[in-house]
């Protein structure tokens, strides 16, 4: 690959600019612990008490079991996770025999819960500084296939161009997110590096496209020209120092 001068940079999110797995653990659980005891309460009150709370009638595998049935009977919406879930909750609310207008809104505030612990997540240290930095020299992108809304962290100033390619039903490795981001960045693919955790959901649909890309990951074997593996985010400076000099 001939080196071209590297102009902006796109960066996945989720386990790349933070550690994605305690946070989707506490949001998975906690979200769907606040919606048992909140409903159990307005149930309550309004004098009318289940034999059966909603957990336990419909436990969390119940849930999860719900949203692979919707993702397979709306596969142009699998990777909406927001809508599944939203969906999913509604449906089982119904069940449990809420009105159809009572579920709708005990869904909606479920996800309330789910989008607040979701956005609580802690950036790696290095991130933000680093981030600060090579705004200064180069254009900043992220493309994320999961539901963290940028604007919501406050994190607008770093991704100015922000991708969110779940919900506009292209998740990664589909290329179009990708694409997306070269024409609001107006670079060429071989200006862009692409920094992220998945071999399937970024490195190789990037190099595909002619990105040169920084891939985080453990494991180091047989890369293929114009992949680098980094074992954290904190290493990418060194990793562009290096690019600059050929
Ligand atoms: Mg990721």
């Amino acid at each position: 690959m001939t080196a071209a001068k590297l102009r902006a940079i796109t960066f996945d999110l989720d386990d790349t600019l933070w550690d994605n797995h305690g946070v989707m653990e506490r949001t998975e659980t906690g979200h769907y612990v606040w919606l048992d005891a909140a409903l159990a309460d307005w149930l309550e009150q309004s004098g009318d008490t289940p034999t059966e709370r909603f957990a336990e009638r419909f436990p969390l595998a119940a849930y999860q079991e719900r949203r692979l049935k919707l993702a397979q009977r709306h596969p142009e919406r699998r990777s909406d996770f927001t809508w599944l879930r939203e969906h999913a909750l509604a449906s089982l609310l119904r069940d449990y025999a809420l009105s159809e207008h009572d579920a709708a809104r005990w869904a909606g505030l479920g996800m309330q819960r789910f989008l607040e612990l979701r956005h609580d997540v802690t950036p790696h240290a290095e991130v933000e500084a680093m981030l600060e930095t090579l705004a200064l020299r180069y254009r900043l992108a992220s493309i994320t296939n999961g539901n963290v809304d940028i604007a919501r962290l406050g994190w607008q100033r770093h991704f100015p161009i922000a991708i969110a390619a779940g919900e506009l039903c292209t998740p990664k490795p589909d290329p179009r997110p990708f694409l997306t981001a070269l024409s609001r960045l107006e670079t060429q693919p071989s200006e862009t590096l692409h920094v992220g955790d998945s071999w399937q959901e970024d490195a190789l649909p990037a190099w595909r496209l002619g990105m040169p890309v920084a891939w985080i990951a453990s494991a180091d074997t047989g890369l293929p020209t114009g992949i680098h593996r980094l074992s954290h985010v904190r290493e990418l400076p060194e990793l562009l120092a290096w690019l600059e000099k050929r």
